[in-house]
């Protein structure tokens, strides 16, 4: 039996429109919440800032108080002053409909903000939370190295957990360093509550000959599943986030954590062989948090670029393939029609705002003169 806990994120919650789906969000609700599921984590900036208040709706007026656990997050780009901490606090409350939070967390801290959040004394700030009865339990999220979080962790030690991106392609990455990371929470006996398994979805759909390794060994499991069990079994995981999108990958994500069979050594190398099948694509590692784009003065739509970027590349790409503009795909076609009503990667001026936001440190100026390169000409 896998008994580590799926948490509800609600970073990439159904749409209708430009809007939440409420009706959508509260079918999965309550199907999350019948199934045993009771994590919900959200945050001011999910959904263009509708997530909170959607909370509110789908989630805290239909349902007992204890009846779910509740995450949000103060980031370094809301607040400018000590007072506007307890600004933004007070309206998360509200807009959430909540009279305290489970799991209050300073978000996405990395070296860039970790200035910010130390100088507003933000880590005293959520021990008063604490200390009045606001928040139940205090930590961070974070993208950085694991150096760093050792840094962090050894002089914040009154955080009660770590919130970090932890998936099999990442895994040995230089630049995410999951491994690294989960092992410096470990060392300092910090619950993990785990982001980005699925890679933003990147390990949802696979290229066929990835695909395969895991469907013959497993041909009930999806590639999902698979990501999601590789960091559901590791000890001192106390959450995996899943932002479900739709009721099939709650469905899924279900049949998951209340499957009895266990990863096996055999699966550990399939997924290792997987990974390594991956990392030889020319993919960009963007989870599409969407974090950059509040910034940008184009206005460009950057997560999209790179997810077509990545899609043509595990689909149709391969190592080391530099297709230009005359070679038609699918994602082609879509770039096309996304570029119709937005600005497209060649309209970036390098003028750097999206990547002081962006927590997986890409070179995002550079990578979109890939993008326009390939789909632009
Ligand atoms: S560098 Fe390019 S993509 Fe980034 S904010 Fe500036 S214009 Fe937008
Ligand atoms: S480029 Fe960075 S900030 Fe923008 S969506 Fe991707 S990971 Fe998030």
């Amino acid at each position: 039996m896998v008994t580590k806990n799926l948490g509800f994120g609600l970073m990439r919650l159904p749409m209708a429109g430009e809007a939440v789906d409420i009706a959508a969000c509260c079918e999965m609700t309550d199907r999350f919440l019948a199934a045993g599921g009771t994590y919900f984590d959200t945050a001011l900036m999910y959904c263009g800032k509708q997530s909170e208040a959607a909370v509110g709706e789908f989630l805290t007026s239909r349902y007992p108080r204890d009846a779910f656990t509740v995450a949000t997050k103060l980031h370094s780009g809301f607040f400018q002053t000590l007072e506007d901490r307890d600004t933004v606090f007070a309206a998360q409350l509200e807009r959430t409909g909540v009279e305290y939070f489970d799991y209050y967390l300073l978000h996405a801290i990395d070296r860039n903000c970790y200035g910010k959040y130390t100088d507003l004394d933000c880590f005293e700030w959520l021990k008063g939370k604490k200390a009045e009865g606001k928040v139940r339990h205090v930590g961070f999220s974070y993208h950085d190295s694991a150096d760093f979080l050792d840094r962090v962790l050894t002089e914040h030690p009154e955080m009660e957990f770590v919130q970090l991106q932890l998936n099999y392609l990442d895994w040995e990455s230089e630049d995410v360093q999951s491994r690294r990371c989960y092992e410096v929470a470990r060392k300092h006996n910090k619950p993990v509550i785990v982001m980005e398994p699925v890679k933003g979805g990147t390990l949802a759909t696979l290229p066929e000959q990835a695909e395969a390794i895991f469907r013959a060994a497993h041909p009930d499991w999806t590639p999902a599943s698979w990501a999601l069990r590789f960091v559901m079994e590791l000890p001192g995981v106390l959450t995996v986030l899943s932002g479900m999108s739709n009721f099939a990958q709650m469905e899924d994500n279900l049949f998951t954590v209340t499957d009895p069979v266990l990863l096996s050594e055999e699966d550990h190398a399939r997924i290792r062989q997987v990974a390594a099948i991956l990392r030889g694509q020319e993919s960009i590692p963007c989870t599409g948090c969407a974090y950059c784009v509040t910034d940008c003065p184009m206005s460009i739509p950057i997560p999209r670029c790179f997810a077509l970027y990545n899609e043509d590349q595990q689909i149709y790409g391969g190592a080391g393939k530099d297709w230009d503009a005359s070679v038609w795909t699918p994602a082609s076609t879509y770039y096309d029609n996304l570029i119709k009503e937005n600005n497209g990667a060649s309209a970036c001026i390098a003028c750097g705002a999206c990547m002081e936001a962006c927590p997986q440190h890409l070179e995002i100026p550079d990578l979109l003169k890939t993008v326009a390169h390939r789909f632009e000409g």
